[in-house]
This record gives C-alpha cells, sequence and structure tokens, in this order.
C-alpha cells in the first residue's frame, strides 16, 4: 500500500524532530552534528534566535497579504540584495527551482523585447542541476530525473560542464542565454575554475546572450563570498538564489540587471506566497547576519579549516575518499570505486555527523557558515570512526 506522504524520497528511518545550532537531535534522542544543513539551507544553524525573533515578531503582525499590495520586507530584501550584488531588481518566489523558472522565462522575454523572438534556446551543462519542475528537469537533462516524464520541455542544449569550445560550437541562431551552476552541487561539488566563468561571459558578450548563474546552492556566503560568481570577478545577467537565503523558511529570489529584466512588467510572471511578509523577515536578518562585518572572512577561514582536515583525512585513507572539492564551507569527498557515497554517508551518521550525497560518488559536506574550530574537530573526528567503521564492515564482508 502506497505510504500517505508520496514515497518519492529515499530516506533514512531517522525523524530529525529538533535542533539548536549546529547540532540536531533525532526522535530518539541520538545527537548529530548537522554538515547536511537540509542541504545547504540552515547555514546560520538551527533555531538561530535573531532569526527566531524575526519570524515570531512578523508572525503576530502580519503573515500573507498578496503581491496585489506592497510588501515592506520585499522592498528591503530587494534593497539589500541589489546593494550587494550586480543586480538591480529581484523577483521572489518560494524555491529554488522557481527561481530558475523565472530565470527562464526572464532570458526568452529579453529576447523577444529586443527583436530576437527565434532565440529561445538555453544552453546548459553536464551534470547540472536546477530543480524539478518539467522546465528545470529539461534544463538539468539528466537522464534520472527525465525518465518517464517525456517529452521534456523544448529549448535546452546540454554541452560538457567546463569546456567553452563545446559551449561555443553550440550556439546558434536560436541561442537566447548560458544556464551554469558556478560550482554544480548536486552534480558533485564540480567547480569548473573561475577562468571558465570569465569565459562564459565573454561569449555571451560576443553572442548577444544573457548569462545565467543558478546560486540556489552556492549563494548567500556558501563559498565565503556573498556569491560564488565574485570570485571570479565577473558577474551574470540573470542569477536565482534560495537555499541559503530563508535558513529554513521557504524562499527563493531571481535577480537580475535593469537590462535583461527589461520585459518583466506589471502581469508577466507572478507568485502567490512568492515574498510574502513571512519570507521576508527572515530573508531580511539572515542577509542582516551574513553581510555582518567580518562573517564572510570566517565562512572562507573556516573553509580552510575543514577542507585541510578533509585533506588530511582522505591522505589518510586513500582506499575511501580519493579526492576533496570545492570552495568555502561547499566541500565534497569523491568515494573511491568500490566504496558508495551512500554508504559513507550513512556511516557518517551512525558516527553522531549528518553529510548529504551528491552525483559522481561525492559526499558533501554542507556545514552552518558558523561553525567554530571545535566544530571543525569534531567533524573530523566523526570521519576518521567513520573510515574506521567503513573499514570494519569491508573486512566483515
Ligand atoms: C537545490 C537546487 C535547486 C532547486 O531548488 P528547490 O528549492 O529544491 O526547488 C536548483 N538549483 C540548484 C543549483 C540547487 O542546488
Amino acid at each position: 500500500m502506497i505510504p500517505a506522504v508520496m514515497p518519492t524520497y529515499a530516506r533514512t528511518d531517522a525523524a530529525i524532530v529538533r535542533g539548536e545550532g549546529t547540532h540536531v537531535w533525532d526522535a530518539d534522542g541520538m545527537r548529530f552534528l548537522d554538515f547536511g544543513g537540509g542541504v545547504a539551507v540552515t547555514s546560520l544553524g538551527h533555531c538561530h534566535p535573531k532569526l527566531v525573533e524575526a519570524l515570531k515578531a512578523q508572525a503576530e503582525t502580519l503573515w500573507h497579504c498578496s503581491n496585489l499590495y506592497r510588501i515592506p520586507g520585499q522592498e528591503r530584501v530587494a534593497e539589500t540584495l541589489v546593494a550587494n550584488s550586480f543586480a538591480d531588481s529581484v523577483f521572489f518566489c518560494n524555491s529554488g527551482t522557481e527561481a530558475v523558472e523565472c530565470a527562464l522565462k526572464m532570458v526568452r522575454k529579453f529576447q523577444h523585447e529586443t527583436g530576437h523572438p527565434e532565440r529561445y534556446r538555453l544552453i546548459t551543462c553536464s551534470g547540472a542541476f536546477h530543480g524539478r519542475t518539467l522546465a528545470t528537469i529539461s534544463a538539468g537533462g539528466q537522464e534520472k530525473h527525465l525518465q518517464g516524464f517525456a517529452p521534456a520541455v523544448d529549448g535546452f542544449d546540454q554541452v560538457s560542464f567546463g569546456n567553452p569550445n563545446e559551449l561555443r560550437a553550440a550556439i546558434t541562431s536560436e541561442t537566447a542565454g548560458i544556464l551554469v551552476e558556478p560550482i554544480q552541487g548536486e552534480g558533485g561539488i564540480n567547480a569548473a575554475g573561475v577562468d571558465y566563468l570569465k569565459i562564459l561571459r565573454e561569449v555571451a558578450d560576443e553572442f548577444g546572450l544573457l548569462l545565467v548563474f543558478d546560486e540556489v546552492q552556492t549563494g548567500i556566503g556558501r563559498t565565503g563570498k556573498l556569491f560564488a560568481h565574485e570570485w571570479s570577478g565577473i558577474t551574470p545577467d540573470i542569477m536565482a538564489v534560495a537555499k541559503g537565503l530563508g535558513n529554513g523558511f521557504p524562499v527563493g529570489a531571481c535577480l537580475a540587471t535593469e537590462t535583461a529584466a527589461q520585459g518583466m512588467t506589471a502581469g508577466t510572471h507572478g507568485s502567490t506566497f512568492g515574498g510574502n511578509p513571512l519570507a521576508m523577515a527572515v530573508a531580511g536578518a539572515v542577509l542582516d547576519e551574513i553581510l555582518e562585518e567580518g562573517f564572510l572572512s570566517g565562512v572562507q577561514a573556516a573553509g580552510k579549516a575543514l577542507h585541510a582536515e578533509a585533506e588530511a583525512i582522505a591522505a589518510a585513507n586513500p582506499e575511501i575518499f580519493t579526492e576533496v572539492r570545492g570552495w568555502g564551507l561547499m566541500i565534497g569527498l569523491r568515494c573511491a570505486d568500490g566504496v558508495s557515497n551512500t554508504d559513507v554517508v550513512a556511516a557518517c551518521m551512525a558516527e553522531g555527523l549528518l553529510t548529504v550525497p551528491a552525483g559522481d560518488n561525492v559526499v558533501r559536506l554542507l556545514p552552518p557558515l558558523i561553525i567554530e574550530q571545535t566544530h571543525v574537530e569534531e567533524a573530523a573526528t566523526c570521519l576518521k570512526r567513520t573510515c574506521g567503521r567503513l573499514r570494519a564492515q569491508g573486512g566483515s564482508q
């Protein structure tokens, strides 16, 4: 019999029922260091007092009013995002996939507005993940997500991630834009490097294309800059963000330059819940914390420390981990052939550490951005015990 909750996830049995800062507890009372963060979401840790206060205060004032009216919280969050990015304007939604969807629509609308309605196709990259709507699984192009959902939405041409020549060769008179994650998250913490991002900007300019970055996972401080593309010195025309923006309160945003957003006039796009007062109260408080002087340099320092620990553990356990990847606090441990990342994630959990599997047999470490040296050490201890546990399991087979 089908469970009451539709069984679309491969869930573990543990029920996480409480969280405080860097840790969560399951229904049996077991405590975990949360380096999964609900998949790069709870960047300020669980039940952060300032976020709790902001949400409570808004809950007692106004929950929802719809976008038929001005929402002061939206104006404040949008102004903060604009002041701290390339963007001139922001559309609010509720999730990452919706933020990407807005970006896709905006690319088509821009080309339509500027006399190129024939340009409607976007170039995307192998290994990409952009969400689970029909358009975004088509953009992501992953067979495992498309299987059984044919026909895919038309308008996406996929090239190898990190290969600028292939990308250039894929441009046709119908190409409207390029959609890329600066670091692929679900794909396995793959960074193509800052030079690749610079080339994407050049190519987009040369062919009149819009450059869209999906920073749903990399954005809001995860890599030690507010947005990962800042490491490259270039900027996109449009950017999707979500995960870390609400620290667990569902919210997404699509940021754009004035030029890219010129077609997004009244009535062209919308959302009932997008940017509602509760979401904006939380997102505003999140941004206040992350933009606090010294916060992002702290993320960079914590990232270096965790990366170094991970490197040392991988070097000491080459039969389990072959490579450490990533920037800031977005770290991937590539598992050796014959070692399954999901087994490693399960073993970490048994040792009190939550991690997240990703493509390419990678285990992701996506800790809260507020971690300190003690948490890095706690994670390292858990990872070392995990290696011991896996070795014992391997030996007993
Ligand atoms: C998680 C993710 C999405 C989808 O976000 P949802 O909130 O699950 O819809 C899109 N793009 C990237 C890069 C992501 O990591």
